[in-house]
């Protein structure tokens, strides 16, 4: 008896039969901006390959004022469809299922010609949208059902209608973006005309034997956004054109975090359950699925007939293949960092995994058996070293890998003990089980000189890093970061010097822990959408355990250098717990009356029992000296070769690339 009969059991949806219950949501790559659709292909036939029931593609614009960004890909003109048929068939070839998202950004799309329900500019975006005349939206829906009868054409199993975070169905549907009066908005009736008139034309472009899906937005997360009975209405109303309804939440420009590593598991499973108990088509779920285990209990407990996830099948596309093999356990887990998907995405650059840098790059990455089994030696078991050793070992390779301490982990076994990162610690578990498999000779509490490396044919050194000491009066035996999310105790008024990654990490760990999906609705005021307009309620955050000060020496407002997608939530989150956070700083000393500082040319003291320092890394490079002196050779990756901004993804990436190449 497998151990999630629920998420593989197939499912008859339209004229197709899903092999499992799990959708691979929708997820940008950029790949087919690069004009690279072979990569394209081979990203997605790796996902089905996985055995994932039915992918859905990153989104498709369906006209060029409907995409994200000028040139974003889509399917709006006959000669592109050759550019999809390679990815239909690449996946059919591998026994996968896939549709095509079509995504018509609306006011978000990033250029001036983009258009809307009303010329209400977004929050997120400097071009404010031209509002649609009669003919104008008659358009908009022609192209959108032209590009899926196009889908069709192109050899897709069917086409998701993204109607969810905001995008241009979800701005007519509120009356935050839609304040006309002329048939399509006034009433909510009327403003739900347009997906509904965009669903009945896409229908009858692709027939019936073709899957059409709506995502649908389950709570937009915004003022003004939809009272649930409106969606519920929209849904009953849509029930005859879809096949089934996939979950989305929260609009993009929503000032609630939807997906980050902070959101609890599962956070939004309860809207969906509510949805699935008002229609008779199937319903997914989404957003912070991350397990098999979650999955099943989903589908167990009958919240929804089908699981979306996107980020976790970067991650491994091996998902479902696992879980069915026995092995969820193998499975890659992805930690919701955002890190090399949604922030590469938002930078322009091609979207692949911290956790898995092979995702989106399948060809460059692809692994061979060694040519010549070597002995190779890696010292250091941070997530450079993890990577790089369990990489050679599975490539035929014997390693030794040597960790100082008495555990494995490095810097993540740290970042796991930061409130919402839990999940580098799954991370870490992951890494330890993969180098069990590939026969890695594990040696903890073991420090390698160059005697102990003699006997091997490479070394490898990814020793990382040691925090940076700080040189101010009365900070000399001031607790560093390791110390303080090792456990150290501190008082309650603490200073962080330092507000880099690091910094905020241990000023979250400082101000504690929230309690729980109710303490996270609660701290940012996620309520019910039956109550209250787009399910927003006023923030009532837990009290802080503690006043902290997060101090940078920059004068700019701290935190700029965090991600794209998820800074914001770092700062919002130490704001909703009274964090003062200063730039501009000039540290000048610390004793019984607190930190000294200045800024702007004033003195003040801050009046704080305990400094913390995250002021940067060094590398810690002993091992590296010793060979030197010693004349061995040694490759040096990760933190120890380059501290300057090292973090997880790079150092995971590095590993992966020099085990490829031993
Ligand atoms: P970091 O981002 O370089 O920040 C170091 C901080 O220390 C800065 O605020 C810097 O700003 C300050 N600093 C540096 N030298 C100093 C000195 N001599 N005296 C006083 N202040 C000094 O590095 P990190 O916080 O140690 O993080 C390391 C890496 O991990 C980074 O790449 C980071 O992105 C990554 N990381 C990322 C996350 C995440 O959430 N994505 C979380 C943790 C870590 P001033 O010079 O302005 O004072
Ligand atoms: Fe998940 Fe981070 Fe990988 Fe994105 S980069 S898929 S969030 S682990």
């Amino acid at each position: 008896m497998s151990e999630f009969p629920h998420l593989l059991t197939p499912l008859a949806l339209g004229s197709v039969t899903l092999r499992s219950r799990v959708i691979m949501g929708s997820m940008h790559t950029g790949l087919e901006e690069r004009g690279d659709w072979a990569a394209a292909a081979r990203f997605y036939a790796r996902r089905a390959e996985g055995g994932v029931g039915l992918i859905v593609t990153g989104g498709m614009a369906p006209n060029r004022e409907g995409g994200v960004f000028p040139g974003a890909a889509g399917l709006y003109e006959a000669q592109d469809v050759a550019n999809h048929r390679q990815v239909t068939q690449a996946v059919h070839a591998a026994g996968g299922l896939i549709a095509m998202q079509i995504l018509h950004a609306g006011r978000y799309a990033f250029g001036k010609d983009c258009v809307s329900a009303s010329a209400l500019r977004s929050p997120i975006s400097p071009f404010t949208p031209v509002a649609l005349d009669e003919a104008g939206i008659e358009a908009q829906i022609a192209a959108i059902a032209t590009a899926a009868a196009r889908a069709r054409e192109a050899g897709y199993d069917g086409v998701e209608v993204m109607g969810s975070e905001g995008y241009f169905l979800n701005q007519f549907l509120s009356p935050r973006v839609n304040t006309r009066t002329d048939g399509w908005g006034g009433s909510a009736m009327a403003r739900m005309r347009l997906p509904l008139a965009v669903m009945e034309r896409v229908r009858a472009a692709v027939g019936r034997d073709f899957l059409v899906i709506y995502r649908i937005s389950l709570a937009d997360l915004v003022p003004e956004g939809s009272f649930w009975g409106d969606t519920v209405a929209l849904a009953k109303a849509l029930e005859p054109s879809v096949d089934l309804f996939t979950s989305g939440f929260g609009w993009h420009e929503a000032r609630v975090p939807t997906i980050a590593a902070s959101v609890p598991a599962g956070a939004f499973v309860g809207l969906t359950a509510r949805l699935k108990a008002e229609v008779t088509v199937p319903v997914a779920a989404a957003n912070r699925i991350n397990t098999a285990a979650l999955a099943e209990e989903i589908l167990a407990s009958g919240q929804a007939d089908l699981v979306a996830l996107a980020r976790p099948l970067l991650a491994d596309a091996d998902f479902v293949a696992k879980a069915r093999a026995g092995r969820a356990d193998r499975t890659a887990p992805c930690i919701a960092c955002n890190q090399a998907c949604l922030d590469h995405t938002f930078a322009g650059k091609l979207a692949t995994c911290l956790v898995n840098p092979a995702a989106a790059r399948e060809a460059e990455f692809a692994a061979s058996p060694a040519a010549v089994p070597l002995r190779v030696a890696v010292v250091g078991g941070g997530a450079a070293g993890m990577a790089c050793a369990a990489t050679a070992a599975e490539r035929g390779h014997a390693v030794v890998l040597f960790e100082a301490a008495q555990a494995l982990g490095g810097q993540m076994r740290l970042a796991a003990r930061v409130p919402g990162k839990a999940e580098f610690g799954d991370l870490l578990a992951w890494f330890a089980r993969r180098l069990a498999d590939a026969g890695v000779e594990v040696r903890l509490g073991a420090t390698a000189g160059p005697e102990d490396l003699a006997g091997f044919d490479r070394v490898v050194l990814a020793t990382g890093l040691k925090p940076r000491r700080l040189d101010l009066p009365g900070a000399e035996t001031a607790p560093d970061y390791a110390a303080v999310l090792a456990g150290r105790v501190l008082g309650q008024s603490v200073a962080v010097i330092g507000a880099g990654g690091i910094g905020f990490d241990v000023a979250t760990a400082l101000v504690g822990a929230e309690g729980g999906l109710q303490g996270w609705r609660a701290e940012w005021g996620v309520g019910d959408p039956s109550a209250s307009a787009g399910g927003l309620v006023e923030a009532v955050p837990e009290p802080p355990a503690r006043q902290v000060w997060l101090l940078q020496r920059k004068a700019e407002k701290p935190g700029r250098g965090l991600g794209k997608t998820t800074g914001w939530i770092h700062r919002a989150h130490l704001a909703a717990k009274g964090v003062r956070m200063l730039g501009g700083v000039v540290y000048l000393g610390f004793g019984p009356e607190g930190l000294r500082i200045s800024r702007d040319g004033q003195e003040e003291v801050l009046p704080v029992g305990d400094i913390v320092l995250c002021t940067g890394q060094e590398s810690e490079r002993t091992v590296a000296q010793a060979l030197t002196a010693a004349g061995q050779g040694f490759d040096l990756i990760g933190g120890a070769a380059d501290a300057y901004q090292i973090d997880a993804q790079r150092a995971i990436e590095e590993g992966v690339r020099l085990g490829l190449a031993l």
